[in-house]
Parts: structure tokens; C-alpha cells; sequence
């Protein structure tokens, strides 16, 4: 039998078919339950009333106590509007229906007292208030009003079926009233408790009606906690069937890694990428499959940390790959390696979508055979026609560009075992969003730049100060340093940026008409660009005037100043990537943000934020708090952010908490099996069965 709370909406009293239509349609509330867990998005305070002689043009609504003086009707026939004088003790204001008014004509009588609430607005020099909520003054009502009066969304096509916001306000209450009113708590009581959280009853009801300031941070708490941590408590049971099931090969031999590091290495390494090779290494010789994010600054050097690992797999026989998202990382990211694998007698290839076809093959041959200990690719290596003899850990560069399908494709080259993954990202998730998204990736950090590094210097500059911008570069020209220049893509119009960048081409051309200067964008061809870029590297040309496609991982450790042009156009991460190309070498580095005079409040904050620090995770804050989670993440992951109450930024210690108790509890108990896990089980069994009925039907 259905509970209560499962039953039909179009059974409660007041809403009857046409409306339960509406609200299926409009809300998606089918059931009860849908209905109670549609929260108010806000509450009104209706516990004060407000002097007509004190009202100002505000946002908020006010509540006001007094007479209809005098009710008339105006206008055409069929567009009639009301108007009624509304007086208290200290002044009169208008009251104007422009729908409904013969309707409310009847309704109203002048000489009664009412109590009205809406928001006012100036219209001729007057205050007035249109279509403000409007109830009678009864000995009843008067002590009814309360601090907190429930808010909710609703749409037009509701109001036309008079389901407004009071409306629905008035069938919630009609639910939680109803004597059968009972809800079926899914989380422990043991839990509750440890975690200073009220039963799942109460928040339902307080979050809709609270008496209290603490009623409603009860009530909120409790339901934040409850969406968070199921999601935790999912994350954490998938994770140990995926440890169950996917065995990972156990590396225990390291000789090249030794060999390496005793002989080849061209510097010491930091404490913090030591600390992140010792977490990685233990999970290559757990037994499980790793599954692990390094995130790390731009500049962390996370490239011979990914290496380091690599060289394990191989001392044990296997192959290893890296993959990058654009040609010309990848291309850097070879000629890096091949260095330091040619002096370990390691075998390293590069495919990519420009390879000749014929290496291709002879590539793809040696991989196949197991001749390649290392390939680095582009996305051209999750092609189906790549075949590893024996992939034992694949690495994936700036993993913020690749789809979560395409990491799963990657793993399933291999039928009998899964390779290890390590996933590197420069733009750091912020932890908050990192532990919602990737509960069931392990993340390591590398929190510490190489030594010596000095801190990029970053200024704003308005258009107007180009001739500053221009006698700087030529300073650092003459110091012998490198200069990038940088224009966006604007997506909407290719054209457009392309000839924002070739008209910022040629203005730099005759402001350096001595400078060999190099051009890189997106329309070249992959050769072209590879030239140009080589000609940047090997300092054959001083200036690099380019779009976007510099953005990640480039290493050209003598340039020390990027110039960013049009800056507004850019989002937080972006230019915290573009910056990194900067500041590599012993030099100081300078980023110069250039824009016009004029720009949106927003683009002021991410400037202000670029200006105020160099650190990548508070940049990353600042950008979830400016974009919000589903647009950081871009639209492929968005949907697994649907959160109806919490929200990982603000709610980062709710969140917390309820990672670390989802944590505890799968440790100990991954089936629920125990006695004080009951409620849990039933609810997910129950939850799991619903979502398998909604995939059927
Ligand atoms: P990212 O983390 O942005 O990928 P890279 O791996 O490209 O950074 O490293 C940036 C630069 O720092 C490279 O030139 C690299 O050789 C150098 N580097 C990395 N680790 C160290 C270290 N421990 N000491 C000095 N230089 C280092
Ligand atoms: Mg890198």
C-alpha cells in the first residue's frame, strides 16, 4: 500500500484534477511528498506592520493595517482596472487590480478594516500597490500573523489556476495538518544524534513553517545534510565496488625510478611533490585500481611527478601513456620526456591528429607489440584503433577538458584488469566541489612552488595607457626577456576575434618594427603552429601574439611578461592559466590585464581577484562563487550538481560533515548490514526500487 505521503496530489482537499494537472506540469509535483519537499525559496516577515507615512521605494513588500476609504472602478470596459484608497492612522495609499477588478469589486467593502501586504511602487508621485495579498480583519486572523510566512516559486500558467504562492502554501498546510501526516525517517537515530541533526518529520514541517529563527536553521540544516549525504553515502559504496571489481596490477619493483633519480635528475624535488609520489606509489601497490587527481598550481611542476610514476609502471613491465588536450602541450610533453627516457633506454612515441600516417602505423605497431614503453597523445589515443600490449597507468593532463566518458573509455582498453589512472589538473577544484563531484577520486595536492619562483606582479591597464604597456615591453625586450600577448576567442564569432587578433598584430608590428615577433591561432594548421611556436621557444621571436590556444601547460621559461588584451572577456580560471605561462624562470614576471574603461561589475571582481593573489584555489573559490558549479564545470557534469537546497560553497561544513559520516559508515559497514544502519538501508532499497520503476516507465 502507498504511504501518506505517496498518495496522489489531485486527492488533496483544494486541488481536484485540473489543478493537480497544473502542477504536475508546471512543478512536477505528482505526489504528497513532491509537493512538501517543493521549500520556499524565501519568507516574509508578517509579524510587524508598516506605517503608510514610513513607506520608501523599496524592494521588499510591506504589511500594512487599515480602511478601504473608497472603491472605484476606471478605464474601458475591457480593461478595466480598481482602485481603492487604503488609510491608516498616518496616511493613504492606492490600491490598483488591473485583472480580476469587477471580480474584487464585489469581494471588498469600503469601511472595513484589512490587512494588506504587497510592494509599493511610485507611480504619478504617489504610492501605490497593484494586486497587493488582501484579507479581511477577523478576531482570528489578527494574531495569525507571523515572522515567517513561507514563500514559493510558481509560474504563471499556477496563478491563472489560482495557485499561487499563498495558494500553495495553503496545500502544504493541508498536508502536514492531515491527522494521517507521517513521514518515514531514512537516517539512524545514533546518526542524528552525532551530528546535531533533527528528525526528517520536523524539518518538513519547520522548513515550511517555523516559529522560529532556529526552527528554520534546524530545519535547513537537516535537509542540506540529507541531500549531501546520500550523495556522499552513494560515492563512497561505488567506490568500494569499484575497488571489488577492478582489481589494479600491483607494482612493487621501482629501478628506474632509483636509476633516475640518482643519476638523471635535473633538480631536486620539492617536499610537496616527494609527498604526492609517496601517495601515488602506494596505490600502484595496494592491489586496487588507482584512481587519483593531482592537482597542483601552474608551475608545480606536476609533469615530472606524473614521469616519476610512470617510470614505476614500466620498471614493472608496463606501458604507460600520457594524454593532453592540445597538440602542442602533448608535442612539449614528449620533447620533455623523450629527454630524460632516451638516458633510461626507455622507448617514447607521439601520436597525434597531424602525425604522418605511416609513423602512425609503425606507432600504433610498436605499442601494439609492446615495443613503446611511453606514448603521449591527444585525444587521438582513445581512438579505438589504439591498442596497448599491456597499459598499466595512463596519464591524463589538465583533466578539466575531458569528458568523465572519455577517462572511462581510456580505462576499458584493457578487458582483464583496469590501468591505473592519474587524472592532473592545473585549475584546482575547489575542495568543496571536488568532494561532491569526485567522492570516489583520491586527490593529491602539490601545494608548493620550486624554489626561487618570484611572485608574478599583476596590474590592470585601461586602453588608454597602451604607450605605458609599449615602452614596458620594449624594456624587457631589451633585457632579453619574452612576451606574450593574448586575445581571446569569442566564441559567437570566429571572425570577429581573428580580426581582433590581426588588427592587435599589426598595431605591435609598428610599434616593434625591429622585433621578430611570432603568431599563433586557432585557424592555423598544426604544422604552421608547431613552427611558430618552436621559433617562440628556441627565443627566435620575442613577441608571441596569440589567441587562446596557449592556455595550457606552454613552457617557455624566459618569458616574463603576458600581456592579456580584452580581459573582461576572460573567466577566472582562464586567466589564471594564461598567467602560469609566466613566471617559470628565475625571473621576475609580469601579467599586464589590459581593458577598456568601461566594464560589467563582474568582470571588475574577476580583475580585482587576478590583481589580489596568485593562488590558484582561492582564484577557484572566487570563480564557484562567481559562476556557480554547473558552469565551472562546464555543461557535461552539470546535471550531477542538481542540488535542491545545499549549496557546495556555502554549505562547505554541512558538506563536511556529511562526507566524513558517510565515510564512517561505508568503512565499516559498506552493505548496511547492521542494526543501527536499518533506516539507512530500507530508504536506499526503497529509493533504488523507485528509480528503477521510473527507468521502465
Ligand atoms: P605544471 O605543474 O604546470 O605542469 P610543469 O610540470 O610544466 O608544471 O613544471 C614547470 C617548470 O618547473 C618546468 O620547467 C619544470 O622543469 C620545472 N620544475 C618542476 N619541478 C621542479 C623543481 N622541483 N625544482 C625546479 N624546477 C622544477
Ligand atoms: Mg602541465
Amino acid at each position: 500500500m502507498a504511504s501518506f505521503l505517496e498518495t496522489k496530489i489531485e486527492f488533496l482537499k483544494g486541488v481536484g484534477p485540473s489543478k493537480a494537472k497544473a502542477l504536475q506540469e508546471e512543478l512536477g509535483i505528482f505526489t504528497f511528498e513532491q509537493l512538501l519537499n517543493h521549500f520556499p525559496f524565501r519568507y516574509e516577515n508578517r509579524s510587524k506592520f508598516h506605517q503608510i507615512k514610513d513607506i520608501v521605494d523599496a524592494e521588499q513588500g510591506v504589511q500594512i493595517k487599515g480602511v478601504i476609504t473608497s472603491l472605484g472602478l476606471a478605464g474601458e470596459p475591457r480593461k478595466q482596472r480598481l482602485t481603492a484608497q487604503f488609510r491608516d492612522e498616518t496616511g493613504t495609499i492606492e490600491l490598483v487590480w488591473f485583472k480580476g477588478a469587477s471580480w474584487m469589486l464585489k469581494k471588498l467593502k469600503t469601511g472595513l478594516s484589512y490587512v494588506i501586504y504587497g510592494k509599493p511602487s511610485v507611480f504619478n508621485g504617489k504610492y501605490s500597490i497593484s494586486h497587493p495579498e488582501i484579507e479581511v480583519i477577523t478576531p482570528n486572523n489578527e494574531q495569525k500573523s507571523t515572522q515567517f510566512v513561507p514563500v514559493y516559486s510558481t509560474t504563471e500558467k499556477l496563478k491563472k489556476r489560482y495557485l499561487d504562492s499563498k495558494a500553495i502554501g495553503k496545500l502544504v498546510k493541508e498536508v502536514i495538518n492531515n491527522p494521517a501526516f507521517r513521514v518515514t525517517e531514512n537516517i539512524d537515530p545514533e546518526i542524528l544524534q552525532t551530528n546535531h541533526i533533527i528528525g526528517l518529520k520536523s524539518a518538513l514541517t519547520w522548513i515550511h513553517f517555523p516559529s522560529s529563527q532556529t526552527q528554520l536553521e534546524q530545519a535547513q540544516s537537516r535537509l542540506k545534510f540529507n541531500e549531501l549525504f546520500f550523495i556522499q553515502i552513494k560515492i563512497f559504496q561505488e567506490r568500494v565496488e569499484r575497488q571489488d571489481k577492478h582489481r589494479g596490477v600491483v607494482f612493487n619493483k621501482s629501478q628506474l625510478v632509483t636509476e633516475f633519480y640518482t643519476k638523471h635528475k635535473p633538480f631536486e624535488l620539492t617536499e610537496a611533490q616527494k609527498r604526492v609520489i609517496k601517495e601515488i606509489y602506494a596505490d600502484l601497490q595496494s592491489g586496487y585500481q588507482m584512481n587519483r587527481l593531482l592537482q597542483g598550481d601552474v608551475g608545480s611542476g606536476k609533469t615530472i611527478t606524473a614521469f616519476i610514476c610512470m617510470l614505476v609502471a614500466i620498471s614493472n613491465g608496463y606501458q604507460t601513456s600520457i594524454m593532453a588536450p592540445t597538440e602542442i602541450l602533448a608535442t612539449q610533453h614528449y620533447h620533455g620526456l623523450a629527454e630524460f627516457s632516451e638516458k633510461l633506454g626507455l622507448n617514447t612515441a607521439l601520436v597525434t591528429g597531424s602525425t604522418k600516417k605511416s609513423l602512425k602505423i609503425a606507432n600504433l605497431e610498436a605499442l601494439r607489440e609492446g615495443r613503446l614503453d611511453i606514448i603521449v597523445g591527444t585525444h587521438a589515443l582513445i581512438e579505438d584503433k589504439v591498442e596497448f600490449k599491456n597499459l598499466g597507468l595512463a596519464v591524463i593532463d589538465e583533466q578539466h577538458r575531458f569528458g568523465v566518458a572519455q577517462r572511462a573509455k581510456l580505462w576499458s582498453k584493457n578487458d582483464h584488469y583496469y590501468p591505473h589512472v592519474l587524472v592532473m589538473t592545473a585549475t584546482p577544484i575547489p575542495r568543496t566541489l571536488a568532494m561532491t563531484l569526485y567522492g570516489d577520486l583520491e586527490i593529491s595536492t602539490i601545494d608548493q612552488l620550486p624554489q626561487g619562483r618570484k611572485p608574478i606582479k599583476t596590474t590592470h591597464l585601461t586602453d588608454s595607457n597602451r604607450l605605458k604597456l609599449f615602452g614596458f615591453i620594449r624594456k624587457q625586450i631589451d633585457e632579453g626577456r619574452q612576451i606574450y600577448i593574448v586575445y581571446p576567442l569569442i566564441e559567437e564569432s570566429e571572425t570577429l576575434a581573428y580580426k581582433d587578433l590581426m588588427d592587435g598584430y599589426e598595431s605591435i608590428s609598428r610599434a616593434f618594427p625591429q622585433t621578430p615577433i611570432s603568431i599563433l591561432h586557432g585557424k592555423m594548421k598544426a604544422t604552421d603552429k608547431e613552427f611558430e611556436m618552436k621559433r617562440f621557444v628556441d627565443n627566435k621571436t620575442k613577441i608571441m601574439v596569440a589567441t587562446t590556444v596557449i592556455e595550457v601547460g606552454v613552457n617557455v621559461p624566459n618569458a616574463t611578461v603576458m600581456v592579456i588584451e580584452n580581459v573582461e572577456r576572460f573567466g577566472l580560471s582562464q586567466l589564471h592559466q594564461l598567467r602560469g605561462r609566466v613566471g617559470r624562470g628565475g625571473d621576475q614576471s609580469y601579467c599586464i590585464l589590459m581593458s577598456g574603461s568601461k566594464v560589467s561589475k563582474e568582470a571588475r571582481e574577476r580583475i580585482k581577484c587576478m590583481v589580489d593573489t596568485t593562488d590558484g584555489f582561492k582564484i577557484a573559490e572566487k570563480d564557484l562563487e562567481l559562476r556557480g558549479p554547473g558552469d565551472l564545470m562546464g555543461t557535461q557534469q552539470s546535471g550531477v550538481l542538481d542540488l535542491k537546497i545545499a549549496n557546495i560553497t556555502s554549505d562547505a561544513h554541512i558538506l563536511k560533515l556529511a562526507r566524513d559520516q558517510a565515510k564512517l559508515i561505508i568503512e565499516q559497514d559498506p552493505d548496511l548490514n547492521q542494526p543501527h544502519h536499518l533506516l539507512l538501508k530500507q530508504y536506499l532499497d526503497t529509493s533504488k526500487r523507485h528509480l528503477l520503476w521510473s527507468n521502465i516507465s
